[in-house]
């Protein structure tokens, strides 16, 4: 019997490497402009204590990285996990660079967070380890210099913490002018109407556009989604509005299946109260996890964490489009053997920029204290976006490139652009 051996898996920060690497090569990018954005700018490591709720100090290690600032502050989420590392922040925060870049904001690239399983702790203590972590920050972040947002295991409420002990922190006549410190906020407290659901909402108008472009309807395609957070739950939603129909969910505790499809609604009814897990919901079968990704549908929606569509899976792969709502989920040998597949994966920073587009709307709100509706929002959401896709949508047609590489090609030029008229100071 042959034994093949599974390969080491690459660090996504590897894999991002290699993606800029590739697009420096083929745009022939300035040497020297190469040698900057290879680097990260800043990379924050700080360990905090907190007391928790049985009285007891635990010391917990948070991350910023700050990748670039070319053009504009810093601008990325947080993320709560406990395989949170330096590597992964300096990772997401690169990938962040290409994706403010790409989507025409003014803003660079930066990530971080704590390395913590908040499913752990109460309430109070993630509020107590949020504010702390604000602290420590201190003025490594700011609404003009570096501003965080959700990601994985966080939401409103941390944002909301967080913007609270930021304005703390300031005299009383500049509080409420550093609002726009964090985006992602609650609407009560400076939030932008539509922010909830702008990733989700951004995946799914790619999708959209995709299709139309093969003069093709949404109606009646079959999709699974990994991860049902925020943005799972979401794109799911729109998806069903349009009449296609969720075959499949896969989460950290269980993957289910319905041929009939799966109620969006009554699937994110079960999982509220369980902590966002879809464990035990009674309309679905339960399935052997590692057939998820080589079930038969039209796309694939990956939106959990990085590296789930690698080497070890690529093959089973039937559907013929990937739309990356998470960060880095597809690794570059899975990408390799889907393109040689003749799969198109439509690329996370293209993909999932609609959460960073309102993120940005939120900060311009802020900003100059205006309030705008839902309908509003989501109209910018979706003319911000459209703009990028058609650029990238071209790329590929021109330069003969897959998605991912147009979509770098643009975002990399972009700040390539901004260095060559500025220079390096002195
Ligand atoms: N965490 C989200 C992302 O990866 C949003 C970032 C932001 O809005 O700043 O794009």
């Amino acid at each position: 019997m042959i034994t093949i051996k599974e390969p080491a898996k690459k660090s996504m920060y590897e894999n991002v490497m290699e993606q800029f690497n590739k697009t420096a090569d083929i745009i022939n990018l300035n040497p020297d402009i190469r040698k900057i954005l290879s680097i990260t700018n800043n990379e924050i490591i700080i360990h905090f204590p907190v007391k928790m709720d049985n009285g007891k100090v635990e010391v917990f290690t948070g991350y910023r990285v700050q990748h670039n600032n070319a053009l504009g502050p810093y601008k990325g989420g947080l993320r709560f996990h406990p395989t949170m590392d330096v590597d992964d922040a300096k990772a997401l925060a690169m990938w962040m660079t290409w994706k403010t870049s790409l989507a025409g904001l003014p803003y660079g690239g930066a990530k971080g967070g704590i390395q913590i399983d908040p499913r752990n702790y109460s309430l109070s203590e993630l509020e107590r380890i949020t504010r702390r972590f604000t602290y420590a920050l201190g003025e490594n972040i700011g609404p003009e210099l570096d501003i965080p947002a959700p990601d994985v295991n966080t939401n409103e409420q941390t944002m909301a913490w967080i913007a609270d002990t930021y304005m703390s922190t300031k005299s009383p006549s500049e509080r409420s002018n550093n609002k726009h410190v964090v985006t992602g906020k609650p609407v009560g407290s400076g939030g932008l109407e539509g922010r909830d659901r702008a990733t989700g909402f951004g995946v799914y108008l790619t999708l959209k556009l995709f299709f139309e472009n093969k003069k093709e309807s949404l109606s009646g395609k079959k999709f699974i989604v990994q991860g049902f957070g925020n943005v799972g739950y979401w794109v799911s939603y729109f998806l069903e509005q349009e009449g296609a129909l969720l075959l499949a969910v896969q989460d950290a505790h269980a993957t289910i299946i319905n041929d009939e499809g799966i109620s969006v609604h009554d699937l994110y009814e079960h999982s509220k109260p369980r902590k966002g897990s879809i464990q035990g919901f009674s309309s679905a079968k339960e399935m052997d996890p590692k057939d998820f990704f080589g079930l038969d549908c039209d796309f694939i929606i990956p939106a959990a964490l990085g590296n789930q569509i690698t080497g070890a899976n690529a093959y089973d792969i039937k559907a013929k489009v990937i739309a990356e709502g998470a960060n880095g989920p597809t690794d570059n040998e899975g990408e390799r053997i889907l393109l040689e597949n003749g799969v198109t994966i439509i690329p996370d920073i293209l993909c999932n920029s609609g959460g960073v587009i309102g993120s940005y709307f939120e900060w311009l709100q802020n900003r100059n204290g205006e309030l705008w509706p839902l309908d509003e929002v989501m109209a910018k959401i979706e003319k911000k976006l459209t703009e990028s896709y058609k650029k990238v949508q071209n790329t590929v047609n021109t330069s003969h490139v897959d998605w991912r590489t147009a979509a770098y090609i643009l975002a990399i030029s972009r700040i390539e652009t901004a260095y060559v008229q500025r220079g390096i100071f002195p």
